[in-house]
């Protein structure tokens, strides 16, 4: 079921729309050679925390998942498209970090994630980065009342496609509400014109990933969280939560 949210309730996820932001800010600044993924954790933590707000990824534990996901972000490097579990891995100059982060903030929440190159960037990098940005601005500019989840899933894959690159089967956006996933499903590809037909009220994480091989295929690690591409090539991941509105979209995570 979709439940539309009035434009107070709105406002309320902004605020919590603002945390993540911030997080994601402090993340990437802190995100340097030689970081650890761990030491980034704490940065999102300590921002959640200043807020007042809590964290729906941690403890989070979907059916696929062996155990409760164990950060406040996923961090996801090179290979790692999504899901990547913070640990003690420390940052190399020139890796493609994606990073996930969600914040519930008075019942509401806010749910984004950023990819950027850490130190020296690669050009490739920079250029899957900039497509898996452009698939999630493409996204949003759909997210209009009368349009359809249809219109925003061709829209996102007709950039990813466009630069030749794969798109992973079966993960996409959601509702975003009083919790993180909500109906309903925003997949990255399929038919313009089809699906749910969007109206103000909506509010949707729409997340874009793209694989720099240009291969659809990805694993699971044996971690049971870390997607991982399976021909070793570089994945990257952009996500805002967007509020639909009678004037259009409105992007709540910036
Ligand atoms: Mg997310
Ligand atoms: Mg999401």
């Amino acid at each position: 079921m979709v439940e539309l949210k009035t434009e107070r309730e709105i406002e309320r996820m902004r605020a919590a729309g603002r945390v993540v932001a911030r997080a994601l800010a402090a993340v990437r600044a802190a995100a340097r050679p030689g970081a650890s993924l761990l030491e980034l954790d704490a940065v999102a933590r300590e921002v959640l925390r200043e807020a007042g707000a809590e964290s729906p990824f941690l403890g989070y534990r979907p059916e696929f998942a062996p155990v409760p996901f164990p950060g406040v972000i996923c961090a996801s490097v090179n290979d790692a498209i999504v899901h990547g579990v913070p640990d003690g891995r420390r940052l190399r100059d020139g890796d493609l970090l994606s990073v996930d982060c969600g914040a519930k903030l008075d019942g509401w929440v806010g749910d984004a994630a950023v990819s950027f190159a850490v130190g020296r960037a690669r050009p490739a990098d920079l250029r899957l980065i900039r497509t898996a940005e452009a698939a999630l601005a493409a996204g949003i500019e759909q997210a209009r009342p009368g349009k359809r989840i249809g219109d925003i899933a061709h829209a996102v894959a007709r950039v990813c496609r466009g630069a030749g690159y794969g798109i992973p089967d079966g993960f996409g956006g959601h509702g975003v509400g009083r919790s993180m996933h909500e109906d309903p499903g925003v997949p990255n590809e399929g038919p313009a014109g089809r699906g749910m037909r969007l109206r103000a009220g909506m509010v949707l994480a729409i997340e874009p990933m793209v694989i720099g091989g240009g291969g659809d295929d990805y694993v699971t690690d044996g971690d049971g969280w870390t997607l991982r591409t399976v021909d070793g090539s570089r994945a990257a991941h952009a996500e805002h939560t967007v509020a639909i509105t009678p004037a259009g979209p409105r992007v709540l995570t910036a």
